[in-house]
C-alpha cells in the first residue's frame, strides 16, 4: 500500500502520485490557489500555478480541496495538520508551518514525535510536553 495523506476532517485522500494537493489562501488577501507539496517528509519543494505564488514569510490558510475544511491547527498557532497513513497502515498526524518558506515538519503518533527540517526548532516547543499529556495532542 502506498503512503496516503488524508484530510483530518473528511479523510479524503489529498495526494496524487507525486504531490499532496491543498488549496491555500493568503491571510488578509483574496489570492488563492492550489499548492502541490512534495509527499516526502523533509522535502520542501512545492509548486503552484504561476498565477498564484507563495510569498516567503507570508501566512496562508490551507483548506482541503475535497471538503473545504480549514486545515490550519486551531490549537497550535502557525501549524497545519493533515493525516498520513504509511505503508504498514499506521496513522500519523503531520504538522507543517502555514508560513511560506519555513521548513519544518512534525510527524506524530501517540507519544512518538519525529521532527524534520532546518526550522524544526521554531514550533518544537508545542510538542515538548510531559509524556502523560501526549495522548491529548
Ligand atoms: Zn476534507
Amino acid at each position: 500500500m502506498a503512503t496516503e495523506f488524508l484530510c483530518k476532517i473528511c479523510r479524503g485522500v489529498l495526494n496524487g502520485k507525486t504531490s499532496i494537493i491543498l488549496a491555500a489562501q493568503k491571510v488578509n488577501s483574496s489570492k488563492r490557489g492550489l499548492v502541490y507539496l512534495n509527499p516526502e517528509i523533509g522535502n520542501y519543494t512545492s509548486f503552484t500555478h504561476p498565477s498564484f505564488q507563495l510569498k516567503e514569510g507570508e501566512e496562508y490558510i490551507y483548506t482541503c480541496p475535497i471538503c473545504h475544511a480549514q486545515l490550519n491547527s486551531t490549537k497550535y498557532n502557525h501549524l497545519v495538520r493533515i493525516l498520513m497513513i504509511d505503508d504498514d497502515g499506521k496513522e500519523f498526524n503531520i504538522y507543517f508551518s502555514d508560513i511560506a518558506g519555513e521548513k519544518c515538519t512534525y510527524k506524530i503518533r501517540g507519544a512518538k514525535i519525529e521532527s524534520r527540517g532546518p526550522d524544526a526548532g521554531l514550533y518544537g516547543k508545542y510538542f515538548d510536553v510531559p509524556e502523560e499529556d501526549r495522548k491529548y495532542l
